[in-house]
């Protein structure tokens, strides 16, 4: 079946990058402040398995207008999606009554923000610091633990991620949108599926 362009899918969330996506990326296509990093330990609802789980790999998504849901590029019901002749992988291959190309798919050969920035890009060592300061597993794995020694040792982790994302911004002038891509997004946002009331 051909694609309705009913947006329903592009409503829910933007899809993730694949190698066949880095052209989009390299061409201006698709800015680097129109992406959200999803890293390595962060919770994400696995649907097979129907619970929150740490994320295998790190990822690289299309955001949405605000967050998560929907995609940047979705222009409403009447108009469509602004990049359709060029979308991403995950797009072209999304059919609503045969999930199998998708799912082919789906976990193979995704990007990342190395291949996206070129491996010897001055900001990659801020993204490796920030990734040991901060680690997004460690924080899910605090985050679960209801002890009160956890619950500080949680809240020093947020504390130095609000802090060394805070002095990114104020050093570049970069926007929080380039900032989710290169940092992925504040913690309390990522810890958010848990349930937690995390505000410092
Ligand atoms: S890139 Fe286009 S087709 Fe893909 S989710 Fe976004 S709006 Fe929909």
């Amino acid at each position: 079946m051909s694609c309705r362009r009913c947006g329903t899918c592009c409503a829910k969330g933007g899809p993730a990058l694949h190698g066949a996506d880095a052209a989009l990326v390299l061409d201006g296509a698709v800015g680097l402040d129109q992406l959200v990093t999803l890293r390595a330990g962060e919770p994400v609802h696995d649907q097979l398995q129907d619970q929150i789980l740490p994320l295998a790999a790190e990822i690289i998504k299309i955001r949405g207008p605000h967050g998560l849901t929907g995609c940047v590029f979705h222009l409403g019901a009447n108009a469509g999606c602004s990049i359709y002749q060029a979308r991403p992988l995950e797009c072209r291959l999304l059919d609503c009554e045969n999930p199998a190309p998708l799912a082919e798919v789906y976990a193979i050969d995704r990007l990342t923000r190395t291949d996206l920035l070129g491996p010897g890009h001055s900001l990659l060592e801020l993204i490796r610091h920030h990734d040991k300061l901060c680690p997004a597993a460690e924080a899910f794995r605090l985050a679960r633990d209801p002890a009160l020694s956890t619950r500080r040792a949680l809240a020093e982790l947020l504390s130095a991620d609000r802090a060394l994302r805070s002095a990114f911004l104020d050093k570049t002038g970069a926007s929080l949108h380039l900032a989710d891509f290169l940092l992925g997004r504040p913690l309390p946002e990522v810890l958010a599926p848990l349930g937690l009331r995390l505000s410092l």
